[in-house]
């Protein structure tokens, strides 16, 4: 392994690191203002007052009405679970959920599990090739039955954006409640959430340059919730725990830094993933970007290379000191294809090769130099090795017709 000062970090929607002035500003929150939120003296107090701020710094970023609106959490997985366990509980003859096909494993396991466990029953929305919510068919799954519809804001694997605010206008018309995992876009897209109809909305710190373990989950005012976790009375009694004061303080700067700098970044990082991208494709054959077409996070880029194994692409690239991933954490080590490559219909020979290049703004021009140096010599070594050539691809994959030149480029 490199030394992680040495390393080419590009896989930013899996995790980043944790901003410098972060860091620093949490650190008397473990040794200094240790006290618990709860207790009613100074050093309490003190604590109380750091979790206070926080909550008034991601209410800015996410253009909420009140920072009472937001439940600190230990992160996007149990948001995402709190918001779609209370819709249910709140509305118990309504028995539906609408997702996407292309949730995060935070949504679908949890849905899956609701359906053979709890007699839900659950419609997953198809996307279309580019990613993109077939609306129509979202439109058609919706009914009074429907307790809540959850459709993430940006997806992590391919960095396509879903029409969330109209959406959640859909929901509202038939009385369901609209949750979104905006994981990927929170401290990425700007958001306003008082001009939308959105109910719920999940996010976590580590995804944004803040810590991890920590997250948020915002609840519109007047929005009946109920707690997953019981115990004290912390968070209003929305969430039982003493509050994680260092981990809330970090995500409340790291909400702060996103906000004064994401339009800066927007551009630059935007520039960085569309030159990588852009050069990817010129010097590689047989390969297509995910979703490009698509309405995109500025710092996301999926690229399936045909023939070859992500893993195999990824296992090099490490050795060479890039980390990419195939952007989702539970098919590691197992050799289903990716279920948002399947749902977006990427053809059979490149749907096992797709690569996730994810940026942040800690990248430079250095790094994407870098990675084009890498990138195009482990995919021809891998092909030259490959049991299903490039020359030989059509007859090595069973295909009955068509050549691989006329199906990888769409
Ligand atoms: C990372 C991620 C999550 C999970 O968040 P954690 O804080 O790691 O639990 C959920 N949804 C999306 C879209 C993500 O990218």
């Amino acid at each position: 392994m490199s030394e992680p000062a040495d390393i080419v970090y590009l896989d930013a929607n899996a995790t980043t690191r944790t901003d410098p002035r972060v860091v620093e500003a949490m650190l008397p929150y473990f040794s200094l203002y240790y006290g618990n939120p709860s207790s009613k003296y100074g050093l309490g107090g003190h604590a109380a007052l750091a979790v206070k701020r926080a909550r008034e710094r991601v209410q800015a970023l996410l253009g909420a009405a009140q920072p009472h609106e937001l439940i600190f959490t230990s992160g996007g997985t149990e948001s995402n679970n709190a918001a779609i366990l209370s819709a249910l509980e709140a509305a118990p003859r309504r028995r539906e959920v609408i997702i996407s096909a292309v949730e995060h494993p935070a949504v679908l396991s949890l849905c899956a599990w609701l359906e053979k466990n709890k007699g839900i029953r659950v419609h997953p929305i198809p996307v279309d090739r580019q990613g993109r919510l077939d609306i129509l068919a979202y439109r058609e799954a919706m009914s009074d039955r429907v307790a809540i519809a959850s459709i993430m804001w940006a997806n992590n694997e391919t960095g396509v954006i879903q029409p969330v605010a109209d959406l959640a206008e859909l929901a509202k018309e038939v009385g369901a409640l609209f949750h979104t995992d905006a994981v990927q876009a929170v401290g990425k897209c700007p958001i306003d959430l008082q001009s939308t109809m959105i109910d719920m909305l999940s996010l976590s710190g580590h995804k944004l340059h803040g810590p991890k373990g920590v997250g948020a989950l915002y609840v519109r005012a007047g929005i009946r919730f109920k707690p997953q976790i019981k115990g004290g009375q912390q968070e209003r009694g929305r969430r039982a725990g003493t509050e994680n004061v260092p981990g809330i303080v970090g995500l409340g700067i790291a909400a702060e830094l996103a906000a004064s700098a994401m339009a800066d970044e927007d551009i630059r990082v935007r520039g960085l993933r569309d030159r990588l991208e852009r050069e990817i494709l010129a010097r590689v054959d047989h390969c297509v970007a995910v979703g490009a077409r698509a309405e995109r996070l500025p710092n996301t880029s999926n690229i399936a290379f045909s023939f070859i194994d992500s893993e195999a692409i990824i296992t090099l690239l490490d050795r060479a000191g890039i980390a990419a991933s195939m952007g989702s954490a539970c098919a590691t080590g197992s050799f289903e294809p990716s279920h948002v490559l399947l749902a977006m219909k990427v053809a059979e020979d490149a749907v096992r090769g797709g690569v996730r290049f994810s940026l942040s703004r800690d990248n430079t021009d250095a790094d994407i130099d870098r990675a084009l140096e890498v990138v195009p010599a482990v995919v021809a070594k891998l092909r030259a090795i490959s049991p299903f050539g490039v020359d030989d691809a059509p007859q090595a994959v069973g295909r009955s017709s068509g050549s691989a030149q006329g199906t990888t480029h769409v």
